[in-house]
């Protein structure tokens, strides 16, 4: 089997090259999309939903069995996501072999840095395409169903490019799924962290223009939606133009979405300190719609840790920024990334990193131990730090974080929120369940004819992920 890396002609319509392809033997047919990793991913695997339904008329549907076409949205980010994909697709070779006609596709973070691996361990996958070529993903399934349809030997379709302005400009109409969505404003990053594979498998930052922002907006506005996640990887770097060619950096793109009629709740993620300037932590005190919430990964407490990482700020000016966030926002809730046992982390380093911890208090937090991602600077540092020292260093930070979670979440019993009601609640078939501004989840009895509005809700009792509450 060979590879292909195809450079597809460009497509004019806006919105969608999709709607080119209207290949039959597919119409109705079964969608399965797996995802791994962030939220980025899990908008991407929203837009390849989309895509293929427009293009071949693909369903989406809850399993492989009663699929035909099966996607893995894959993360490289950790160590254990990668090896996940390559055991996944080891089941879905058994899955293919049953039946004639199915087709597997790999995409995302993982597909994009090792295309050549994939093709090597899983030379069963029919398409490769990364992060920044799912819109091309219509074609490739196009010439991989003609390919069978022919019975001539079919290569491997890979689109692993960074065509950056293209994905933007042919995305499908976005098709609303709640009253809740994620919009992505900026794809990749340039701030080239010494761990991290982002920039090498999303490529550098590239802002999606204003008006594109703005039209999705309104458009999911339309459908019924009154809560917003801009989404990025640094969604603080977002840096686009207005018609009359002024800029629009980021804190003027929130004011410019708070002003889209219904959407009354914004938020964003994710952040990067070094680029927290004062106009975003302005726009916690000038836009009412703004969430009283920031995901702000600090990573290490300590600055020599940080600067070998890459960061670009120090513990202290992380500290500052959170100083004057809650000079704005005193209750605001923080939640933050943190990697334990980067090379050279010593006792000292750590407990610098538990220290910022008990001073700043998260209310949710994301911690790993370090693992070296390959191509990456950091992976040519020796991991010098034993496993089981990073693994107790693990375990003291997280007792630490979880109870910082639990005192924080402890003081919101009794409070009054205002929760936008999205769904039934999975906890009980009589209630509903929605989010308060700080993002946390409540279950509470209601009328279902209420869902997609805002209600004041008592928060009477802390379960382990999610609150209970009474309407008032
Ligand atoms: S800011 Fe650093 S950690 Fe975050 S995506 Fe960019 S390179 Fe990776």
């Amino acid at each position: 089997m060979s590879i292909q890396t195809i450079s597809l002609a460009p497509i004019s319509e806006k919105g969608g090259g999709s709607a080119l392809i209207t290949n039959k033997d597919y119409q109705n047919k079964g969608l399965f999309v797996q995802t791994y990793g962030c939220q980025m991913n899990e908008y991407d695997s929203q837009k390849i939903g989309e895509l293929l339904q427009q293009s071949h008329g693909l369903n989406l549907v809850d399993d492989t069995e009663s699929a035909e076409v099966a996607i893995v949205n894959t993360c490289s980010v950790r160590e254990k996501a990668q090896e996940k994909v390559f055991t996944l697709l080891g089941r879905w070779k058994k899955w293919k072999e049953k039946k004639a006609g199915r087709i597997i596709c790999v995409g995302g973070c993982v597909a994009s840095q090792e295309g050549e691996l994939i093709r090597r361990r899983a030379p069963f996958v029919d398409i490769v395409f990364g992060p920044q070529t799912l819109h091309r993903l219509p074609q490739l399934l196009e010439q991989t169903i003609k390919g069978k349809q022919s019975h001539l030997k079919i290569p491997l379709s890979m689109d692993i490019s960074f065509p950056e302005v293209e994905k933007f400009d042919r995305l499908p109409i976005p098709v609303a799924n709640g009253v809740s969505a994620f919009v992505s404003i900026m794809e990749g990053c340039s701030k080239y962290c010494s761990f991290c594979v982002v920039p090498y498998t999303r490529g550098e930052e590239f802002s999606r223009p204003y008006l594109s922002v703005m039209e999705e907006v309104r458009e999911l506005s339309r459908q019924g939606v009154r809560e917003v996640t801009l989404l990025g990887q640094n969604v603080n770097a977002y840096i686009a133009e207005f018609e009359d060619g002024s800029p629009c950096d980021f804190s003027t793109l929130l004011t410019e979405v708070a002003t889209i009629e219904h959407i009354d709740r914004l938020r964003f993620t994710t952040s990067h300190p070094m680029e927290m300037t004062n106009d975003i932590i302005q726009c916690f005190q000038s836009i009412p719609q703004l969430a009283n919430q920031l995901h702000l990964p600090v990573q290490s407490g300590s600055d020599s840790i940080l600067n070998r990482m890459k960061r670009g700020y120090t513990a202290l000016e992380y500290k500052n920024i959170i100083r004057r966030l809650r000079e704005i926002k005193p209750d605001i809730h923080l939640s933050s990334d943190f990697i334990v046992g980067f090379p050279g982390e010593t006792e000292e380093d750590f407990m610098q990193t538990y220290r910022l911890v008990e001073e700043v208090k998260f209310s949710r937090s994301f911690s790993f131990i370090y693992s070296a991602r390959p191509g990456t600077p950091a992976s040519a540092l020796p991991d010098d730090v034993p496993l089981e020292t990073k693994k107790q260093r693990l375990y003291r930070l997280q007792e630490l974080l979880a109870q910082q979670t639990e005192e924080i979440e402890n003081q919101l019993v009794g409070t009054t929120q205002a929760v936008l009601i999205e769904r039934l609640s999975r906890k009980s078939d009589n209630q509903v369940a929605g989010r308060a501004d700080n993002n946390v989840v409540v279950n509470f009895s209601a009328d279902t004819d209420l869902i997609g509005q805002f209600v004041e809700v008592k928060i009477t009792e802390r379960l382990t992920n999610s609150f209970r509450g009474v309407l008032l």
